[in-house]
């Protein structure tokens, strides 16, 4: 019987150096806010861990009433340099989800060289409208709309960008076809960031090394898919190796069945993903949906979080 509880998840992504690092524009949580707000947390609420939350939803134990789980996204080094040892100093787990393709294959992943391309310059529009010459001379090759019809028929608005930011995110992660895409957004990079990938990726990543020592702290692992894709932009079987090949990284990191939890990119998922899961034997899933979590009530594959910015960032 699985006692009903409340659960506040918090998702981080750049909690980083944000003044002194070469892309301050970056939209990230400074380390100051970040101590800050783990002060507020402390004030409020009880930490957990990731196992206690999965005991909690087998039913073999109940979460404190104001339980609050700490959770980042895409394994960056910046959770081994500053992220780590503020939680360790505090006695707090992270849970940390690293996808294959930046942890193991050091690739930068395309949601990072969108993010670090607007970074690097803060002048939107000359990267939109670079987008849109693009579409425009690679029109014919890939059978692509006019630029005009990607400008009216994309997303206009979101919690955290202004409309010709996510324009740009938009057209970049769904609005043209993968291919495009893909190759559209090495071109962003190149052009606005850097032409070197190989050392972009190492000083932004975690090493499966630094993965490792975080664990033996008794930090947490899961996973986070191979690439970084919307798994609801894939049929069943994709999605299925996306999450195959995430779960046995997290087998290279010494997890065993019944250990495997998941943060879905983006928040992605369609009626395919949870049964996928499910059968691969993940636990626990986390969505972006921004609200407290009811354990007992919510899937557990399905566990929604509150980003950073919902919460206080000082005690
Ligand atoms: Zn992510």
């Amino acid at each position: 019987m699985v006692t009903e509880s409340k659960l506040t998840v918090v998702m981080y992504h750049y909690v980083r150096d944000l003044e002194n690092s070469r892309y301050p524009r970056i939209n990230g949580l400074a380390i100051d806010r970040f101590r800050g707000q783990l002060d507020y947390l402390a004030k409020h609420h009880t930490f957990v861990r990731v196992e206690d939350v999965m005991a909690a939803c087998r039913g073999d134990q109940a979460l404190p009433s104001d339980a609050v789980l700490l959770t980042f996204d895409d394994g960056y080094a910046d959770n081994y340099r500053y992220a780590f040892p503020l939680l360790d100093e505090r006695g707090v787990q992270g849970c940390f989800f690293p996808p294959v393709a930046s942890l193991r294959d050091r690739v930068v992943l395309d949601v990072n060289k969108i993010h670090f391309a607007l970074a690097a310059i803060g002048d939107v529009e000359a990267i939109a409208t670079f987008c849109l010459e693009k579409v425009a001379a690679w029109r014919d090759e890939y059978g692509l709309e006019e630029p005009g019809y990607y400008e009216s028929h994309l997303a206009r608005t979101s919690r955290f960008d202004d409309p010709r930011t996510l324009f740009v995110k938009d057209l970049l992660q769904r609005g043209l076809p993968e291919t495009v895409r893909s190759r559209l957004t090495d071109e962003v990079f190149r052009r606005f960031v850097s032409v070197d990938e190989k050392a972009f990726a190492e000083e932004l990543y975690l090493t499966m090394d630094q993965a490792q020592t975080m664990r033996r702290h008794g930090h947490y692992f899961g996973a986070h898919g191979l690439s970084h894709r919307w798994l609801d932009s894939l049929p069943a079987e994709e999605q299925r190796a996306e999450l195959q090949v995430s779960l046995e990284l997290m087998r290279q990191l010494g997890y065993r069945d019944g250990e495997f939890v998941v943060s879905y990119p983006y928040g992605g998922f369609d009626e395919h993903t949870l049964p996928v899961a499910r059968e691969l034997g993940f636990g626990l899933g986390f969505s972006v949906e921004a609200r407290t979590a009811t354990i007992g009530q919510d899937d557990p594959l399905l566990l929604p979080r509150l980003d950073t910015v919902d919460l206080p960032f000082s005690g």
